[in-house]
């Protein structure tokens, strides 16, 4: 077999394979839906083995608190915009440490944590935040950015075979506190659009993703430094966001503060 020949099945499988996984934003996915969902689970199961880095708080001892967010969940995921509804997870957990940050996972799993959710003032803000990640997730942002950081790897192992190391190393790069994975601006400017239209036809205010980084911008601390090494701030980030808003026909909303703080007071 000469070399042509032996390699060019390999070069017609690369071939394929991107065609096969273009998304209709034009960004390459190598990973299945199923991948998606199956990276999450593990990684889920990760985080909630791991309750010293994690201090996830228990749905069971915390019903109330859990009821609020996943009924906002719910409004959210109501959207027609939603592509992955029935497919993944969509499991809400919050994380009682003071940490200002929220993070999704691929497969639609998202996480909250209490330092985040204590600084803000009203409903709105947090589900603007909540949509934000849930776009990350359907948008499937992760496994889109491992494609592009992987892509030859992944596809080295697929044609070799099986690369034991390679979903430990994957696993590892999408730990949350790696900046390796941070989202691109494109990436959380598209979570944040969408997490606007997600919110639109609801009663809530769409605008919250705004009100947060106005909110940022008014009382500057350095635990923000947490959330922006995986969502650089940007003002160009909130005159797109009332732009959109706009574009939707402006709608004012409700911020829901009052049933928020009853929520956070319900928090340890
Ligand atoms: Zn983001």
């Amino acid at each position: 077999m000469n070399t042509i020949s032996r390699f060019f099945p390999a070069i017609f499988m690369i071939v394929s394979v991107m065609f096969l996984s273009s998304c209709d934003d034009g960004k390459v996915n190598l990973f299945t839906i199923e991948d998606d969902i199956a990276m999450g689970e593990q990684f889920t199961a990760e985080i909630l083995a791991n309750p010293e880095e994690y201090p996830v708080l228990d749905p069971a001892l915390h019903p109330e608190a859990y009821a609020y967010v996943n009924r906002m969940r719910d409004e959210i995921l109501a959207s027609e915009e939603i592509r992955y509804r029935e497919e993944f997870a969509w499991d809400v957990y919050i994380i009682d440490q003071d940490v200002f940050n929220a993070f999704a996972i691929p497969g639609g799993t998202t996480f909250y944590y209490t330092g985040l959710i204590k600084f803000l003032d009203n409903e709105a803000s947090l589900a603007g935040v909540m949509a934000h990640e849930i776009a990350h997730a359907d948008r499937r942002h992760s496994t889109k950015r491992l494609t592009s950081i992987y892509g030859i790897q992944i596809l080295t192992s697929l044609l070799l075979g099986n690369n034991p190391g390679l979903i430990e190393q994957i696993l590892a790069d999408l730990a949350v506190t790696s900046s390796a994975l941070a989202f691109s601006r494109q990436d959380e400017f598209e979570a944040d659009e969408f997490a606007v239209r997600y919110l639109y036809p609801t009663e809530t205010d769409a605008r919250g993703v705004a009100y947060f980084f106005e909110k940022i911008d008014a009382e500057p601390s350095p635990g923000w430094m947490v959330y922006f090494s995986t969502h650089p701030p940007d003002d160009e980030r909130i005159t797109a966001i009332h732009e959109i808003h706009q574009e939707l026909g402006g709608d004012e909303g409700n911020v829901f503060e009052t049933r928020y703080q009853d929520f956070k007071n319900l928090l340890p």
